[in-house]
């Protein structure tokens, strides 16, 4: 696959192997980019935004919904793409271009309801004779960096709200799955002015710090890890910032709970995308009363679930991204149990995959979930009360999201109020998202929400006009 810069796809001698987890064979290359690719991206941002900010609402929502169209009708070849680059199972490929056609429908909406505000000059001193109101003008050129697990809904999460703000966008994919969002780059820009949007791929260390140093950027949105995210936070300088990081996300079964409810949210919430999910359940805080029936009830809905060649269409669990994310997954794991946790399920590698694991007595300070995690584990950490479970959950530097089991409205509520995340789930697995629900993390867990109306919020800057 080709970059593409201002209209136009390009290639570079310098060439990144992208790999088939499965397999670990090289399916194809993309070029590598140098800063000088970068610039030159950036520089044709800079000139599209002025014919972007001067198109009408109209014009960029019908430019939306065209690649929406084009979207849906190409879901299929775009899903065994991310199959390929990813590892992911089919059928969840599958899932991820729905919602990213739906992603790009709502943001085509949206583009048609951004409104400033009439502002009551006469509320203060001085302002009686005066009349104001506010507009959502762009930002100007967006830079978007997106991680591997999502590589295409996540990426539309920031290319079209920019766009339905009138923004610019250089878009960085991750270099271990960059080619589904290169076609998507690709297909998008035909329907675009020249420079409206570009792709450039490459390492982090050399891409994305032009892209996080660079003038010409007036915001940065990215998503991925933590440790990557602080790095950027501290070089952004007068940009604008928008962090979807990683999660630690608890979910939570109380005495009172739907046992087999909440089992089966739980497995869907541990194993989705063999556990390499933002939002994946990551620590499993279980009131003593249930703890032993729903860990029972939590192996048999483990043991149901098929391993294997992440194409066929049957497969639930796929390989990791590469054999060492598998490798790292398989330490953390050996380390916990060397410290007293108790394996009850899985527990295996085999080359990229690692098969679903259920592991209980697991000690609230284990690196296991001190850490995120990225792998399909479920461990299992037991609590005394209600209370006791809601503090263990809040004792982490995360808060992305969190999912609580319980039929006591007052449980919940109580859930609702103290529990320190971007989104508390009553009844539902922290794996729960709309593609329009404000999303992002508390803590380390990130700063922003996107969410297509709340991120083409954040696409925009608040001008002033007062009349005298
Ligand atoms: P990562 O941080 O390694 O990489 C993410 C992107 O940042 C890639 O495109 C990478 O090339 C780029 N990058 C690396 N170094 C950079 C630098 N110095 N400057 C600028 N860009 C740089 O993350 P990953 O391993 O691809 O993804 C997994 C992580 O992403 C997990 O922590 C996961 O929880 C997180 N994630 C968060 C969300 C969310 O919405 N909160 C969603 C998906 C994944």
């Amino acid at each position: 696959m080709k970059m593409f810069i201002n209209g136009n796809l390009m290639d570079k001698d310098e060439k990144i192997d992208v790999k088939n987890p499965f397999n670990n064979k090289t399916i194809d290359t993309v070029p590598e980019a140098t800063k000088e690719d970068v610039r030159n991206a950036l520089e044709s941002a800079a000139r599209a935004k002025k014919i972007l900010g001067d198109m009408s609402a109209r014009k960029i929502s019908r430019i939306l919904y065209d690649i929406y169209e084009v979207v849906l009708e190409s879901q299929e070849e775009f899903s065994r793409i991310i199959t390929l680059e990813t590892g992911k199972p089919l059928k969840d490929s599958r899932d991820e271009m729905k919602r990213s056609a739906q992603t790009l429908q709502l943001a085509a909406e949206e583009s048609k309801r951004i409104y400033g505000e009439t502002v009551p000059m006469d509320a203060g001193i001085g302002g009686r004779t005066a009349l104001g109101f506010t507009m959502k003008i762009p930002l100007g050129v967006v830079a978007a960096i997106t991680p591997f697990n999502y590589p295409i809904n996540l990426a539309v999460h920031k290319i079209a709200p920019a766009l339905a703000a009138k923004n610019s966008v250089v878009f960085k994919p991750s270099k271990e799955a960059p080619l589904a969002a290169l076609k998507l780059a690709e297909l998008m820009g035909s329907h675009l002015p020249d420079g409206a949007l570009n792709a450039v791929t490459g390492p982090g260390s050399v891409v994305g710090d032009e892209l996080v140093t660079n003038p010409i950027v007036n915001k940065i949105s990215f998503t991925g890890s933590v440790e990557t995210g602080l790095s950027i936070a501290s070089k952004v300088s007068m940009k604008k910032l928008t962090l979807e990081l990683g999660g630690n996300d608890p979910i939570i079964v109380l005495d009172d709970a739907d046992l087999e409810k909440a089992a089966v949210s739980t497995a869907k919430g541990a194993y989705l995308n063999a556990g390499q999910v933002c939002i994946g359940v990551k620590r499993i805080i279980l009131q003593k009363g249930i703890a032993d029936e729903f860990t029972d009830l939590l192996i048999s809905e483990t043991r149901k679930l098929k391993m294997g060649d992440p194409m066929d269409s049957e497969t639930d669990i796929g390989p990791l991204i590469n054999e060492e994310a598998a490798r790292k997954v398989e330490r953390t794991v050996e380390e916990a149990v060397k410290n007293g946790a108790q394996l009850l399920h899985g527990g295996r590698r085999e080359g990229a995959f690692y098969t679903p694991t259920v592991l209980d007595l697991v000690d609230p300070d284990m690196r296991l979930v001190c850490q995120e995690t990225f792998g399909p584990v479920a461990p299992i950490i037991r609590a005394e009360t209600v209370d006791e479970a809601f503090t263990i959950a809040n004792n982490t530097p995360y808060g992305l999201q969190a999912g609580v089991f319980t039929n006591s409205m007052e449980s919940a509520l109580k859930a609702a109020r103290t529990i320190e995340a971007g989104g508390v789930m009553i009844n539902k697995q922290p794996t729960f998202r709309t593609d329009n629900m404000p999303f992002g993390g508390f803590k380390m867990s990130g700063m922003g929400k996107e969410g297509v109306k709340y991120a083409v919020e954040d696409m925009t800057r608040t001008k002033l006009v007062v009349f005298g």
